[in-house]
């Protein structure tokens, strides 16, 4: 969601003539976005605005400017405006479609501007014009916002409350990307199991039938699916809709159902178990991942077995593994058994161990057979090797040994059969098929 937020504030700031600079220590203009998601972002992010001070002595005409979540927290703006006064603009996950006109303000009055909203009724969508970090892969929000406050996070207060853009949107939209050389769409939402177009009321499944019709476009990805919300309908989409990958990212956070209710998450076990036996169902070599938290406050050595015992039965391909970290403003923050940090280490270790033993046994499995490939560019470890994702979103490295660079360049944004014959925990090795 950030990173989308980051393209279409490049896109409006290439409108106004703007250009990217090689160097932040270079740049007359710096835009900090920011994450709030836990406590680690917060730090960096004090961290690094403090370097930006020298920015502005040098250089009379500096402006910087901090947006994103971190802004969205009144305590935040008093922080920044007590110990480092000198940020020009401040504007927040609302207030994006405002930036233009907050730069030129602040150019012209040389006063301090702030823009940030808890509630903003009006979607900003069409109105950008985002510059994309790929050409031919592109995210497209679906809704903004969440309105379901699981006890831990702090979204809901960061991104306000959630807000469905319209069916026919989204689809001139993809429209105009696929037009423009985009082959793969990823649909953006904290829960978009529950899209519904304010005015059709079509709902998420509707909304996939529409954009796999959509001529040109070869690949759909999305998310976040929320398990309490995913539904049959959306499910058959996997059969139905040839466009859409073979893959699902479906958080589960835990699997003790006592601290899924002290989460807030609104399912059981039970019930995500049985949407992955559903999915499957429909999909059977889908590959899946997963969100998890461990250290959650009350978890205890058998809530945490329950996590171990689910992720074996599930066996994801992949999964992002955090460590609970309270987030001011939360329920869970204020709950009174957190978890001493040495054991909610001990456990993510132990996490860690058992997921990525299963990663590798599945990538594996790989070997021998051939998966069709959209490469992304050369390998930012390796640069004889250009590296993309399969269908089911698994990383393949292609070495390029004998070639030339220019081969290299053809390459990117195009879909290609490449045969894999390495595999390692989170990624697989191939040779084009020729
Ligand atoms: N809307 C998505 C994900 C939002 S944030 C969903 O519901 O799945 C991405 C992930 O960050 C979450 O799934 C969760 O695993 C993690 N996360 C959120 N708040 C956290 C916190 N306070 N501490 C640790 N992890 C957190
Ligand atoms: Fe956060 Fe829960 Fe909303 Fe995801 S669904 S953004 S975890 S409140």
């Amino acid at each position: 969601m950030n990173e989308h937020d980051s393209e279409n504030i490049a896109g409006l700031l290439e409108a106004m003539g703007y250009e990217h600079a090689d160097d932040p220590s270079n740049a007359d203009l710096v835009i900090m976005n920011t994450c709030s998601i836990r406590e680690n972002a917060d730090k960096r992010f004090f961290g690094v605005l403090g370097q930006f001070k020298k920015n502005r002595l040098s250089n009379p005409n500096f402006i910087l400017a901090v947006c994103g979540c971190m802004p969205q927290q009144e305590r935040i703006v008093e922080e920044i405006n007590k110990s480092y006064p000198w940020v020009d603009i401040l504007f927040g996950t609302q207030t994006i479609g405002q930036f233009p006109q907050l730069l030129q303000d602040r150019i012209e009055t040389g006063c301090q501007q702030i823009a940030i909203i808890d509630n903003n009724p009006h979607i900003q969508e069409e109105e950008m014009q985002a510059k994309r970090l790929y050409k031919f892969k592109s995210l497209v929000n679906i809704t903004y916002g969440c309105n379901n406050f699981c006890t831990y996070c702090i979204v809901p207060y960061t991104r306000g409350r959630e807000k469905s853009r319209t069916v026919e949107s989204i689809v001139d939209e993809i429209k105009s990307l696929v037009a423009d050389g985009v082959k793969e769409v990823t649909l953006l939402g904290q829960n978009v199991d529950s899209f519904k177009d304010p005015t059709t009321k079509q709902g998420f499944a509707e909304l996939l039938r529409e954009v796999n019709k959509i001529e040109g476009l070869q690949r759909i990805r999305f998310m976040t699916s929320h398990p309490k919300d995913i539904s049959d309908e959306m499910i058959s989409c996997f059969t139905d809709c040839d466009n859409l990958c073979n893959y699902i990212h479906l958080p589960v956070q835990s699997g003790s159902n006592r601290i899924l209710k002290r989460m807030n998450r609104h399912y059981d076990r039970e019930r995500y178990l049985e949407r992955i036996h559903k999915i499957r169902e429909a999909s059977p070599d889908i590959t899946i991942s997963t969100d998890i938290i461990v250290g959650f406050p009350g978890e205890t050595e058998e809530d945490f077995e329950e996590t171990l015992k689910l992720v074996k039965e599930v066996r994801y391909d992949s999964a992002f593994t955090f460590i609970y970290s309270p987030r001011e403003g939360t329920p869970a923050a204020n709950y009174d058994d957190q978890i001493p940090d040495k054991i909610a280490h001990q456990r993510f270790d132990r996490l860690v161990d058992a997921l990525n033993e299963i990663f590798y046994e599945k990538n594996l499995s790989y070997v021998g057979k051939t998966v069709d490939v959209l490469i992304d560019g050369v390998s930012k470890t390796d640069s004889n090797c250009v590296t993309g994702r399969s269908d089911d979103f698994k990383i393949v490295n292609i070495p390029f040994v004998d070639c030339c660079n220019s081969c290299k360049t053809d390459m990117i944004g195009q879909i290609i059969s490449v045969k894999i014959i390495e595999a390692s925990t989170f990624s697989l090795k191939g040779e084009l098929v020729s």
